[in-house]
This record gives C-alpha cells, sequence and structure tokens, in this order.
C-alpha cells in the first residue's frame, strides 16, 4: 500500500505559520476515510465508521474523528490534495487490502477471542461436537455478557505462541488450516496499519497451500 505523503501540508503549514498544529492531525485514519465533504471554505473529512464491539466485559469503540478547516484556502488546497490521493487509493480500504500470501505473524501475537457462533461453526467444519471443541480448542474465560468462551489455543501455554490452527513451517507459507470457520475476530482482523507484517514478503507472492487442519484423534472423539 502506498502511503499519503503528507509532507507538502506539513511545509505549507510552516510557510503561512498557520495555527493549524498538523502534528496534531492523526494522519494515520487517513486510510479509513468514510466520508468527505468539500465547499469553497470549509473541508470536512470524517475518519472510521464507529463500531462497538464487547470482549468480555469491555465495550471497546473503534473511534471516529472529524477535521474541519476553513480559515485558509490554501491549506484547504493542501488538504483536497490530500483527499485526491485518499480516494485515488479507495482501493487500499481494509476490506480490499490483502496480506502478504503466507504472512501469519498475528496468528502468534494475537489471541482471537471465540464466540458461541464461532465454535458452532469450528466444530462443524472439524466434524466434532461443540463441548468437543470447546475443550479442545478454546481456553476459556465466559465473558460478563455471555457472548464470549473465551480465546482460540495456542500450540503451547505460551500466549505468544502459534495459533493451534496454523499451518505451514514458515513464514511465507503459513496459512490458516480452518481459514473458511475461523472465528470472526480474525476475519475483522486487517493488515492496514498492522506492525507486524513481515516485510520480507512480496504481496504477489504465490504458493500452494498444503492441508487443511485435522482433530489428532477424530475417531476416538466422535466416540466420547
Ligand atoms: S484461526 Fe486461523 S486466522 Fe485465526 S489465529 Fe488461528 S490460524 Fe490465524
Ligand atoms: S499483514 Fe498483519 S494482519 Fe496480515 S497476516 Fe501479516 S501480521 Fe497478520
Amino acid at each position: 500500500m502506498e502511503t499519503i505523503d503528507l509532507i507538502a501540508l506539513r511545509s505549507f503549514t510552516r510557510e503561512t505559520g498557520q495555527p493549524t498544529h498538523p502534528e496534531l492531525l492523526d494522519t494515520t485514519p487517513m486510510e479509513h476515510v468514510k466520508e468527505i465533504e468539500i465547499d469553497e471554505e470549509h473541508v470536512t473529512i470524517t475518519y472510521n465508521q464507529k463500531t462497538t464491539r464487547y470482549y468480555n466485559a469491555n465495550e471497546v469503540v473503534q473511534r471516529e474523528w472529524v477535521y474541519k478547516y476553513n480559515d485558509d484556502p490554501e491549506f484547504v488546497a493542501a488538504i483536497a490534495r490530500v483527499i485526491a490521493l485518499s480516494r485515488k487509493h479507495l482501493k487500499d480500504l481494509p476490506e480490499n487490502l490483502a496480506c502478504p500470501p503466507g504472512c501469519a505473524e498475528c496468528c502468534s501475537g494475537y489471541e482471537p477471542f471465540v464466540s458461541r457462533a464461532d465454535a458452532r461453526r469450528i466444530a462443524g467444519h472439524l466434524k466434532m461436537t461443540y463441548t468437543e471443541a470447546v475443550d479442545e480448542y478454546v481456553v476459556k474465560r465466559p465473558s460478563a455478557d455471555g457472548y464470549h468462551l473465551g480465546w482460540l489455543r495456542k500450540v503451547t501455554d505460551d500466549v505468544s505462541a502459534r495459533c493451534v490452527f496454523l499451518k505451514g513451517s514458515k513464514s511465507g507459507h503459513y496459512y490458516c488450516g480452518i481459514y473458511e470457520a475461523r472465528p470472526d475476530d480474525c476475519r475483522d482482523f486487517t493488515p492496514v496499519g498492522c506492525q507486524d507484517v513481515d516485510e520480507s514478503l512480496a504481496r504477489d507472492a504465490k504458493f500452494e497451500i498444503g492441508s487443511p487442519f485435522r482433530p489428532r484423534r477424530p475417531a476416538r472423539r466422535r466416540g466420547r
């Protein structure tokens, strides 16, 4: 993904001495432009769709941020250039941006929450009962609202170990062994702004995905 360059905006501010404080602009959400309104005197940019998630008892609210400017036509023009670039890169919005093939750093450093619906989907995918799947693959921590059961198990007790469903032997060749049934938490993960990406991987790389994840003892478990 190309980076939106705000250097011109910053130097413009230095030149004019306008009290615009660009350092206070959080430019990271520029990739999440939700709405832009421009008239002759105003530029209003709204970033990020507001979403609310419940992780256990904690309400996590994605920030919604609005910036308005109307004092300096040159500054507005500078903003307009940024907007034009943002529009050009709309294709880079989270729903359209792919991770480099084979990167799975997040499948180690991150603990996806598992809901009852996730557990039912994973159980069906692996042809296990709901209880078997939860016992085998979920580290339980029931949430106050009853929505999440816990998080996905790692291959060891170390929380930074790889997800039990991660397949492949090295970066560039990792893949999710239950991709169609992965938890919603994994589906929501976005490479936009990801700090963990393996930068050595090419986004147009290709590799052949191996076999899907199989439970270790499916026959015995089915008979339990
Ligand atoms: S379920 Fe798949 S996508 Fe989710 S953490 Fe595990 S390997 Fe990664
Ligand atoms: S780019 Fe980030 S989100 Fe995507 S697989 Fe790599 S670590 Fe995970």
